[in-house]
């Protein structure tokens, strides 16, 4: 690569802003360009945002140099230029798409207002702007109704009502967070928001959102039950962003397909972060979209042999609240198959719980909520997927913190 070569990124979010950061230190500034009006932020933190634990300006990621603010609309392949919802274009050497995920929008009745708009008071919950919106709304007392009850609803919920919000969780499965957390441990994340005052309602289907004058009233299960809301959120999970990439006839199947170069179908064109799928795989976390960024600035600076081969990526939770804080960690299987060994330790009175799951002398998933000495050891020998030392019984795995 010259140092003419032109590298423009399309999305200033984690991924875009750490890939920028990273090429600026190694001698190829990138130009970002961002539809967002704010500074950039770190996403993972706006939950303490809305919870006043941290004012906006707290979680401003490092801003890189070259930064312009406007939607990306179009990509031309052949003339290598982006069109701009702003009527600019910007011509690329090589482009990067870090696009991020949308968030995906349950299929209700009553959901849009006839202009197709969210009714007032129903807020998604991925951006900035979606949460000062919900900050501005949210009142002591205030009615909210949080729709799903995975990482961002649990999280929701409890930023809600740390600022003294009635709030209601609606979870369509059996349990919270099942994706992360086997049932011990979404039990106790249920009495964690119980006890901050949250209704926990499971295997719940909300079916319909009332609204009068395009201000959300209410909304109904599919059972009939109606609970009354002045504030609704949609926390239904996320879809990588693939529009961009679609309409130029880069090749997509649930993300942005690319290979160990992190470079999509097209030559020219890389991508990465929660808009991409790398070997099968749509991560949707933060870890792996830093990783991705180091790798491909690595390899756009010069390093033709840098490759990104896959994270194994830990879940890490902690809710403040007025009492202790929560913490929690999750990894891998956290749920056995025959034959396996489990290793728990649990205690009702401290709210602590620890497990681990071995197959065949490796450690494959863990959970712990609670107490995460642990947790650093653990994610190692995890990571490292190499054989378990034979020296010890596996109770040591949850008791020895490693050093860490
Ligand atoms: C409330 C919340 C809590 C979370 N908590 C955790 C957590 O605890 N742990 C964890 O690992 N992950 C968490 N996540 C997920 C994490 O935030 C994402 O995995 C991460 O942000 C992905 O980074 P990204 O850069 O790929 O996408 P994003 O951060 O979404 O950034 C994409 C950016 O691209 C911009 N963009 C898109 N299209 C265009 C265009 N055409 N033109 C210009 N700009 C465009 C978007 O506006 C956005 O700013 C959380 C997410 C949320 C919303």
């Amino acid at each position: 690569m010259t140092s003419k070569t032109r590298v423009v990124v399309i999305g200033a979010g984690l991924a875009g802003v750490r890939l920028a950061r990273r090429l600026g230190e190694l001698g190829t500034p990138a130009l970002l360009v961002g539809e967002e009006e704010h500074r950039p932020y770190n996403r993972v933190l706006l939950a303490e945002v809305l919870a006043g634990r941290y004012a906006p300006e707290v979680i401003a990621l490092p801003a890189p140099g070259g930064l312009v603010r406007t939607r990306v609309t179009g990509i031309d392949r052949a003339e290598r230029r982006l069109d701009c919802a702003d009527g600019s274009s910007i011509a690329y050497d090589t482009l990067v798409l870090a696009t991020g995920s949308n968030p995906v929008l349950p299929p209700l009745r009553g959901l849009f207002t006839a202009d197709h708009q969210l009714p007032e008071g129903v807020h998604a919950f991925r951006t900035m702007d979606d949460c000062l919106g919900l900050s501005k709304a949210v009142r002591p007392g205030v009615r909210a109704v949080v729709i799903g009850g995975g990482l961002l609803g649990v999280s929701a919920a409890r930023a809600l009502a740390v600022r003294g919000a009635q709030v209601v969780l609606a979870q369509q499965s059996e349990r919270l967070m099942e994706r992360q957390l086997d049932p011990n441990a979404s039990r106790l994340v249920l009495r964690h928001l119980r006890d901050l005052g949250v209704e926990v309602h499971t295997e719940c289907r909300v079916r319909d959102v009332r609204s009068v004058g395009g201000a959300v009233r209410s909304v109904e299960m599919a059972d009939g039950y109606a609970l009354d809301a002045d504030l609704v959120v949609l926390a239904c999970g996320v879809r990588p962003r693939t529009g961009l990439a679609e309409q130029a006839g880069l090749a997509v199947h649930k993300g942005i397909l690319v290979d160990d170069e992190l470079r999509t179908s097209d030559p020219h064109i890389h991508a990465i972060g929660d808009c991409v799928q790398h070997d099968g795989t749509v991560y949707g976390l933060a870890a792996p979209a830093l990783e991705q960024a180091d790798a491909l600035a690595e390899f756009l600076a010069g390093d033709a042999d840098s490759r990104y081969t896959g994270t194994r990526s830990l879940t890490r939770l902690t809710l403040t609240g007025p009492g202790s804080p929560f913490d929690l960690a999750a990894f891998g299987e956290t749920e056995a198959l025959p034959g396996d060994d489990v290793v728990q330790l649990a205690d009702a009175t401290r709210g602590t719980y620890r497990k681990v799951v071995v197959r065949d002398d490796r450690l494959v998933g863990g959970v712990l909520v609670g107490e995460l000495g642990t947790v650093g050891a653990l994610a190692r020998a995890w990571e490292g997927a190499e054989p378990l030392p034979d020296d010890g019984p596996l109770l040591h795995l949850l008791t020895n913190d490693g050093g860490s």
